[in-house]
């Protein structure tokens, strides 16, 4: 393969640089291709500038379950024109098939946070993580359940300790004691600024020789041995090609022929000036009303639960405003620092991504649908893709993340 990005035909073209993005387009380049990445804004601006900076090694079970449908705002009209997506979505919910999701994202997420650990240093960013672990919380004594999810957790290897109120306040003194059961997922990592982190990768990215093509993406069609990728100020052509555009993937793929069977789980969020006696420590998730609390750069990130729509609906704050109410409750802080933000997670029925090759096509990559969780997984998604473009072994079991299952 070829050792610079200067001849005609890449080695690889990544188109989308969020976290999934840049973490293939390093893997890729960290194996010796030649890669050049692609996107209309600076990397880390869309889904993974504005999430919650949670480096998470449990969240294993997929967010659909039960527990999902209390926090869930559905759009009537998005929900009569998707019964199939409903249906599949809710047939996964069940909880014997949670089990082996389980499993094949414990391999995903732990392959993922050891990367982080390693990247974030070599990126000259290792103050923007911290090592305090996520603390969902809940306002009654809910202490049997969250025991029970502790001992889930713990088969597949994740620590976490069960925490009364006395025990929150000792590791959060600075929120009102609202609470009166949480779980310390203790292994989980989390950082001040999610968008400055996928900056800095996609600046160790350039800094190993890998280009950084800033442009609107036209269209993508097969060509010769390789793939034609038309952008807004010219084509290039790459052996492969690797579809890491988030929400906007399966846009694309209809082009091609498949139909991926992407929705949008909507979240916001808006920031908060702290009051710098009152720090939060960690990010705490209020699994009551649906809502998380992040320390972030800017100040207090509020974000909101799912609203699942149209990924281009007119934003509806209601949940938001909510939330915000919500915190107000848990943590004092002041007026907002910016205008709220709004998202979409890309999920598929069975809340897993698609981490693999396209079915009907050589050298077509697809690395999308993380869901809630994309910010903490493009990196072990990244790690795998480069893996199987080499045709290596990837670092983790990914047969459940097959596009072939949907497509
Ligand atoms: C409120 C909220 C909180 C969250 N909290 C967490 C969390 O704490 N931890 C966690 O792990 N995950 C979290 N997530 C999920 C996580 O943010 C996503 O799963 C992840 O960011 C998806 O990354 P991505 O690279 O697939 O997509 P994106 O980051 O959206 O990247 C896709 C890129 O494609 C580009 N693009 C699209 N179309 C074109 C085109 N035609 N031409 C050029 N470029 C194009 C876009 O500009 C964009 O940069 C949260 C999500 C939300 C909404």
């Amino acid at each position: 393969m070829a050792d610079d990005a200067t001849t005609k035909q890449t080695d690889v073209i990544v188109l989308g640089a969020g976290m999934v993005g840049v973490s293939s387009a390093l893997s890729a380049r960290e194996r010796g291709m030649s890669v050049t990445l692609v996107d209309r804004r600076q990397p880390g601006s869309e889904t993974s500038y504005g999430n919650a900076g949670i480096l998470s090694s449990g969240s294993i079970f997929p967010l659909n379950t039960p527990a999902l449908f209390e926090v869930l705002r559905w759009n009537l009209s998005w929900s009569i024109r998707n019964p199939d997506w409903i249906v599949r979505f809710l047939a996964k919910a069940l909880p014997a098939q949670t089990k082996p999701r389980a499993a094949a994202l414990r391999g995903l997420s732990a392959t993922s946070l050891k990367l982080h650990r390693e990247w974030i240093v070599k990126a000259g960013a290792p103050q923007r993580i911290r090592e305090t672990g996520w603390l969902k919380t809940w306002r009654g004594d809910v202490m049997a359940s969250v025991k029970a999810q502790q001992a889930a957790l713990a088969e597949f290897g994740i620590k976490s300790e069960v925490l009364d109120r006395q025990a929150i306040s000792a590791i959060e003194p600075n929120i009102l004691p609202v609470y009166r059961t949480g779980i310390l997922h203790t292994e989980t990592a989390s950082v001040d600024s999610p968008g400055n982190v996928v900056q800095a990768y996609a600046k160790m990215f350039a800094g190993v020789g890998g280009q950084i093509r800033q442009s609107e993406i036209k269209s993508v069609t097969p060509d010769g041995e390789g793939w034609r990728i038309v952008l807004s100020d010219g084509d290039i052509f790459g052996r492969n090609v690797v579809v890491a555009l988030g929400p906007w993937s399966a846009q694309l793929l209809r082009t091609l022929g498949y139909r991926a069977p992407l929705a949008f789980e909507r979240g916001y969020h808006q920031e908060f000036k702290p009051n710098p006696a009152r720090q939060l420590l960690r990010p705490i998730h209020d699994a009551d009303i649906g809502f998380l609390m992040s320390p972030m750069e800017q100040g207090i990130r509020v974000t909101s639960g799912v609203e699942l729509t149209d990924r281009d609906a007119p934003s509806n704050f209601a949940q938001l405003e909510a939330s915000v109410a919500a915190a107000r409750g848990v943590v004092e802080f002041g007026e907002a620092v910016a205008q709220p933000w709004r998202g979409a997670r890309p999920t598929l029925p069975d809340s897993l991504p698609m981490i693999g090759a396209a079915p009907r096509h050589r050298g077509l990559w697809l690395a999308f649908g993380h869901q809630h969780i994309g910010f903490t997984t493009g990196a072990g998604t990244g790690a795998a893709i480069a893996a199987m473009i080499c045709g290596a072994p990837p670092p983790f079991d990914v047969t459940a993340f097959a596009p072939s299952r949907y497509l």
